[in-house]
């Protein structure tokens, strides 16, 4: 950083010792550059005056000039307030202080023109104003029209350290001798991006002559935001591509080309097809393949991910998929060896309830290469099970599993396998991108053609004997049904229906012999688990009462009904995954909602969200809005929470221009030859102490 930048706070004209430690201790700013780093939130309009005739009952900060008339203090002496009578020479309104009374007052001069800013309410029936700021008119002459707002704390406000306090400090700072900012991108790239430079785009966030420069300064510093948080990931994927070789696959496949012509139960949507060319051309390029495929629940990623199996057992290689839960996995195993077995192919299953026999066995076929493609949990990293020639690795529903797993997996074949990680985590194309950067990106965006969309409904607890009567219709025409509950027993404090006292209840209403009801939870043997997987999926139960273990993945295309308990109680994303268990059929499906009647405003939101939509990318959009990215699965570590004015959601083509110039950097000039001042910024930056892994 240089000598400007790097300077104290308190050297600052405005600033001074005390003023330094309270920002020190409130905001984390130290130096000049922390306190530039600290932008407004938002600007108001200062060249226009209202009168008081033209608030209305939602005016939000507006500005007034006019005499204060007469100055009061009202209330008991422990606590009063202070009542400023304002007038614009038409009308009154009064402007209240419940603190810093008698300093306000000495402020105050009774028949002096000023001008006042803040918020009007009506309290009472009467117009008011707390806490306005003031301003003498002659002061306010030759002040900027547009004003930043910064945010402050609690404390600040008792140490009248506000916004104005900083609006003053940062126009000392942006006036200083020194001030001094380096530009950091190229002049090529500042012209390419249409990026103001660095000096200019931060005074203008500061100190904005109009809304046009504010917009540039913005444009600018998102850019900014988004190359440094696609930096990494990027320079991770170009790196790997250069160490890593892959396994060069033909382009004949006899196997993958007779399942396809003779064995497939449907035609490939069109976007089934295209993922397919992608990882095709990955797999015979000569690097390893690296490629992540989203596509919402139900757009048949499972049957893309065989075909990608076949593929790797045409060229002489074994293949894995590993799945996130033990159900999971089974189902897959179950639903996959139906299709191996068409075209003759032995597959095995590995999890943690594997007994040492079955280990000993799967060892010995995967060694001696019989065993063509094994599904399992993450007991497939854990065991020390190893694969002839292990060529390609698939794993379902990624967002549960971290780098440091899918690292260790690829370590079990001799050479670096492809691999391909799936999941229906609806996150926006931006987003992905970002995150999983350091992943080529795939997506199916079309459903199987035949698919009703499902309808969903919000119903509250008491109309439950209503939608259980619907639930028995439907069964009567044939259909299946989930219904889940968010816990196992019932319990004291959290308020939530439970699968327990809820099957007690379901068995009344649905008895035997008529009715089939079982239950499935995360807490029974797996073996009583699969049982209760293959009654369901084979159509002898009519009712699967469940934890949410069945959220992910599951495929049972004859249910049609999703019954969830205290929904409240569930994120969005979990709902929609719970929710893409039925519509998997061609039957009409329905989801309901249960919830309590008292419900925050938050998820009240979320039910009208998922009655509203069934596309998972809408939902992930709301959840975002909800949530912010930071809870977003898988994306924690991310550096998203670094972003303080780019978002992914509405900057998803400044992103993508920060994408394209980080390529080219990495391609044209990955020495950083022609970018010493780029390679200089990184070096001080916080958060890429790692700069060697950078550059
Ligand atoms: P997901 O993407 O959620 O993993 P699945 O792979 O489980 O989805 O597929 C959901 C259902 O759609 C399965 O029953 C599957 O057989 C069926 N399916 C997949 N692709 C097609 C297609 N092209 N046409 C018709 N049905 C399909
Ligand atoms: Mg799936």
């Amino acid at each position: 950083m240089n000598e400007f930048l790097g300077t104290d706070i308190k050297f600052l004209k405005g600033v001074g010792e005390v003023r330094a430690g309270i920002l020190n201790k409130e905001l984390a700013l130290f130096t000049f550059n922390d306190l530039l780093n600290y932008f407004p939130f938002r600007y108001v309009d200062r060249s226009k005056f209202y009168r008081i005739s033209e608030i209305e009952q939602d005016s939000s900060y507006i500005q007034l000039k006019g005499k204060i008339r007469r100055v009061e203090e009202v209330g008991p002496q422990r606590s009063t307030r202070l009542v400023a009578y304002f007038s614009d020479g038409e009308r009154e309104m009064e402007l209240l202080w419940f603190k810093g009374v008698k300093w306000i007052k000495s402020q105050l001069k009774v028949g002096e023109e000023v001008v006042i800013f803040g918020k009007p309410s009506f309290f009472r029936g009467k117009l008011t104003m707390s806490h306005p700021e003031l301003d003498t008119v002659a002061n306010r002459k030759n002040s900027a029209p547009l004003e930043a707002v910064y945010h402050t704390t609690e404390m600040m406000k008792t140490r009248r350290v506000e916004s104005k306090a900083i609006r003053q400090v940062m126009h000392h700072l942006i006036r200083h001798e020194h001030f001094n900012i380096p530009e950091i991108f190229s002049p090529e790239m500042c012209q390419k991006y249409k990026l103001i430079p660095r000096d200019k785009a931060f005074r203008f966030i500061h100190q904005p002559p109009s809304h046009k420069h504010i917009e540039a300064a913005q444009h600018r510093f998102k850019f900014e935001e988004l190359f440094f948080l696609q930096l990494p990931f990027i320079n991770q994927k170009v790196n790997r591509k250069r160490a890593d070789k892959g396994i060069t696959f033909k382009t004949q496949n006899p196997l993958f080309e007779d399942f396809i012509k003779n064995h497939l139960p449907f035609s490939l949507t069109g976007a089934q097809e295209r993922v397919l060319r992608e990882v095709k051309t990955d797999l015979c390029s000569g690097d390893q393949m690296n490629r992540l495929l989203q596509g919402d629940v139900g757009s048949g990623k499972t049957i893309v991910a065989f075909l990608c199996v076949l593929m790797a057992i045409d060229n002489g290689y074994q293949a894995s998929l590993m799945a996130p839960t033990e159900i999971l996995a089974i189902q897959h195993y179950i639903g996959l060896k139906e299709l191996a077995e068409k075209i003759g192919i032995e597959i095995g299953i590995l999890t943690g309830s594997s007994t040492t026999k079955e280990r000993r066995m799967l060892h010995e076929k995967l060694q001696a290469g019989t065993i063509k493609l094994l599904v399992g949990t993450h007991a497939l990293i854990e065991d020390v099970v190893q694969f002839e020639n292990l060529g390609l690795t698939i794993i379902d529903e990624q967002h549960r599993f971290g780098v440091a797993q899918r690292a260790k997996l690829q370590a079990k074949g001799q050479i670096n396998p492809h691999v391909l990680v799936m999941t229906a985590t609806p996150i926006p194309r931006t987003l992905a991108m970002s995150v999983y950067g350091d992943l080529d990106y795939s997506v199916i965006d079309e459903m199987p053609a035949g698919r009703r969309a499902i309808k969903t409904a919000h119903r509250f607890g008491f109309a439950r004997e209503k939608v259980w009567q619907f639930m028995k219709d439907e069964i009567a025409k044939g259909r299946q049904a989930y219904v889940v509950y968010p816990l196992i027993e019932e319990s004291e404090t959290l308020h939530y229906k439970d699968l327990n006292t809820g099957y007690d209840q379901l068995l009344e209403f649905f008895p035997r012999p008529a009715y089939q009801v079982e239950m499935l939870h995360g807490k029974m043997k797996p073996s009583d688990k699969e049982a209760k997987m293959q009654d369901f999926a084979n159509g002898k139960t009519n009712i699967l009462v469940s934890t949410t273990v069945i959220e992910v993945g599951i495929n049972v295309p004859n249910a049609s009904i999703m019954i969830i308990e205290s929904a409240e109680k569930f994120g969005l994303s979990q709902l929609h995954q719970l929710r893409g268990r039925v519509g998997r059929g061609a039957e009409q499906s329905y989801c309901i909602l249960l919830s309590s009647k008292k419900l925050s405003d938050n998820a009240k939101t979320r039910l009208q969200a998922m009655v509203g939509t069934t596309s998972g990318f809408e939902l992930s959009e709301i959840d975002m809005q909800l949530r912010g990215f930071g809870d977003i699965a898988g994306t924690r570590q991310s550096g998203l929470d670094q972003l303080k004015l780019a978002s992914l959601s509405t900057d998803a083509h400044i992103a993508e221009m920060a994408r394209e110039a980080i390529v080219e950097l990495l391609t044209d000039d990955p020495e950083y030859k022609n970018h010493e001042s780029l390679k200089h910024f990184m070096k001080n930056k916080q958060g890429y102490k790692d700069w060697e892994k950078i550059a």
